[in-house]
């Protein structure tokens, strides 16, 4: 088996290296892909989460608004040459972004998280994430008092949060579309469960009701997706 000496080896990627650094344009090699929103499919039918959330606004809210998010998202990463990589820097940089590429990120990443952290009947929280629970606020009860009043007590539209900050759980809530990765927002954190508040996630139902919306949601939370993103 041929033997590259330590000189062929810094020479051939010396020359790797620097065949690397001619322009794009040279080869017409196509742009790095730029960051692209996808709507993740719903887990569950639309009515699935009845009572507690009726299908209609399921039906509206994924297909009409969560929809027009990651269009409008899009439109405005191509529009205005975003060339943030992935969701986590997108975020990051919110502040340096348009209020298009602000609003619409959030909701195109916030929907799709809301989605996936419910579920038809959801039990209770066990295991590891009940014990970072009763570690952070006391008991599961109590930390359904503390979110619940941040769902409430958010004025006009946004979302509540759980979120992961080192090792410390923290609940709060963000305005319109934001969210706890934006640079913007007050809360930070990873997000563990999301409440959309919203007129358009409850109004059909409850109308002015939010607390009704907020005390029904407890009954569809997926607490097994919750547990993942504690890790
Ligand atoms: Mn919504």
């Amino acid at each position: 088996m041929e033997t590259i000496n330590r000189r062929t080896f810094v020479k051939q990627t010396v020359t790797a290296a620097a065949a690397m650094a001619v322009p794009a344009s040279v080869f017409a090699m196509p742009a790095l892909a730029a960051l692209q929103f996808t709507q993740v499919p719903m887990p569950y039918a639309p009515n699935a989460l009845e009572p507690n959330i009726d299908a209609l606004t399921m039906e509206i809210h994924y297909g009409k608004h969560h929809t027009a998010y990651i269009k409008n998202v899009n439109d405005a990463i191509a529009d205005e040459k975003i060339s943030f990589a992935t969701e986590k820097d997108f975020f990051a940089n919110i502040s340096k972004l348009s209020a298009k590429a602000r609003n619409n990120g959030g909701g195109a990443w916030n929907h799709n998280f809301f989605w996936q952290i419910m579920k038809p009947n959801s039990g209770v929280p066990a295991g590891k994430v009940a014990e970072a629970i009763n570690a952070a606020f006391g008991s599961v009860d109590k930390f359904k008092e503390q979110f619940t009043q941040a769902a409430i007590t958010r004025f006009g539209s946004g979302w509540a949060w759980l979120v992961k900050d080192g090792n410390t759980l923290k609940i709060g809530s963000t305005p319109n579309q934001d969210n706890p990765m934006m640079d913007v927002s007050d809360l930070k954190g990873t997000p563990l469960l999301a409440l959309d508040v919203w007129e358009h996630a409850y109004y059909l139902k409850y109308q002015n009701k939010r607390n009704e919306y907020v005390a029904n949601w407890w009954n569809v939370i997926n607490w097994d997706e919750v547990a993942k993103r504690l890790n």
